[in-house]
């Protein structure tokens, strides 16, 4: 066949024309949007990939070839050793598990007008209009002060109660529309209403006069006898407000979906899978997924502390002693499998067309992140970007190249610099998304479905 002198992305749709193609893409999305609906946290996350590493023989014994661990319930890799020495480098992918969110603040509960409500600190970049005025589901973990800890999900079934952060009304908001967006909505106005209820049967001293927060102290007798919870033990909680409801297949044509957390849940689902599918590897593979991306990476469970390497040299120790660590780094192919700004059809000016990438055509390679020259980026090498792209061309999946948008627009960063720092070669790379960060992301079945075939051909290289 004779290649065309000019180079143009390919439509996944009309690569994988064939049925049965069409019917994996379809029966891929539906177990994806499952397991969207399912995990709305870092921690449910990682207990679901846990539990499903478990029924396939993974081991947290670095004795078994089929390794894995967790840190503290909300980091976790899984390693599957290959045929050739260690030395010679594994096949990395790096994702992360926590998204843009709601925390409740460690003093939560006040009332006010007669409601009860929980004060709110947000995670990561999010828009604060696009969390008012909609249900919204509280998950997370309260630990009591002798360790035991509680499980909250609430929000989710349709016999649960939902919770809500009330918008102004249109009648009063001639003011407000006249203010900047960035200042129109203030974060400390992200309160979520919890009731509207007085306590009832209280002391004389719980429910005497006026402001005695009877709303508030309905709510702590509710916490008691529910949950056998005092107001001390929400100090010692992680109490997430997340949007409530299923994540659900979008357009006419049932060719997108829409959901929470696609960033970077869509990623950890595809590596994910394609771990269980690609059991037999030349090299070892090493999948990981991250906590704290959305902050920076920071902390115990972030990309830059150690874990990663603590948790090879366990492996080196017993699977291969005596190897470098360094040398396995250095020979190491990774993916920063994280999400994409795909181009808006309504917001086309903040992109480079000719740089840009589109729902549909696979996934994307960025060669570089960063913001403002690059400043703050990982830069994948020519020489790995060629690799890879001939690993996708040698597969037949669609895929493109792009930045995030505009020269001096924006920009962002990921995992991938602060794995870069080990000297592997590591480029970012995932789906697209619209609506990026918000409370309904919007990505491609047939972007969702070529990220996961991708892994699977970089898991078998
Ligand atoms: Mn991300
Ligand atoms: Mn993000």
């Amino acid at each position: 066949m004779e290649i065309p002198l000019e180079h143009s992305p390919k439509n996944v749709w009309e690569v994988y024309s064939r049925q049965e193609d069409q019917s994996s893409i379809e029966s891929f999305s539906q177990n994806y949007i499952d397991f969207l609906s399912k995990c709305k946290t870092e921690r449910e996350t990682v207990k679901w990939v846990k539990d499903n590493l478990e029924q396939s023989g993974c081991e947290e014994s670095p004795s078994s070839s089929l390794f894995m661990r967790t840190d503290k319930a909300k980091t976790i890799l899984m390693a599957r050793k290959g045929r050739r020495a260690l030395e010679q480098g594994v096949r990395l992918i790096g994702a992360h598990a926590d998204s843009p969110r709601l925390d409740l603040k460690q003093h939560p509960l006040y009332e006010s007008c007669d409601l009860a409500l929980a004060k709110t600190h947000y995670y990561g970049g999010i828009r604060k209009y696009q969390w008012l005025s909609r249900p919204l589901a509280l998950h997370g973990v309260i630990v009591r002060a002798d360790g035991s800890p509680i499980e909250i999900d609430l929000g989710e079934e349709s016999e649960d109660p939902v919770f809500v952060i009330a918008d102004l009304l249109p009648h009063l908001a001639s003011k407000q529309n006249e203010q900047k967006l960035s200042e129109a909505f203030e974060a400390e106005k992200l309160n979520v209403i919890l009731g509207n209820r007085p306590l009832e049967g209280g002391s004389e001293q719980d429910n005497g006069q006026e402001g005695n927060k009877k709303f508030k102290k309905r709510i702590l007798q509710l916490l008691r006898s529910k949950y056998e919870l005092i107001e001390e033990d929400l100090y010692s909680a992680e109490l997430q407000i997340v949007p409530a409801g299923q994540a659900r297949t979008v357009g006419l044509d049932a060719s997108l979906i829409g959901g929470y957390g696609q960033d970077d849940r869509s990623c950890v689902f595809s590596a994910f899978q394609a771990f269980i599918q690609e059991d037999d590897p030349e090299y070892t593979q090493v999948i990981i997924f991250w906590d704290k991306e959305e902050i920076g990476s920071e902390g115990a469970t972030g990309a830059k502390s150690f874990f990663l390497e603590y948790t090879l040299q366990d492996l080196i120790k017993t699977w291969q002693p005596n190897t470098s660590l360094s040398e396995v780094f250095q020979n190491t192919k990774a993916l920063s499998a994280d999400v994409h700004g795909a181009l808006d059809p309504d917001y086309q000016d903040l992109h480079d067309l000719l740089n840009t990438s589109k729902l549909g055509y696979g996934p994307v390679l960025c060669k570089y992140t960063g913001h403002r020259g690059k400043v703050g980026a990982n830069d994948a090498r020519a020489e790995y970007v060629a690799w890879l792209r001939n690993l996708l061309n040698q597969a037949d999946i669609p895929w493109q190249m792009a930045e995030l948008g505009k020269v001096d627009q924006g920009g962002g960063g990921t995992v991938a610099k602060f794995l870069a720092m080990y000297g592997m070669d590591i480029i970012d790379f995932g789906p697209g998304v619209l609506g990026m960060h918000s409370p309904f992301e919007i990505t491609s079945k047939a972007d969702i479905y070529t990220t996961y075939m991708a892994f699977r051909q970089f898991l078998r290289s």
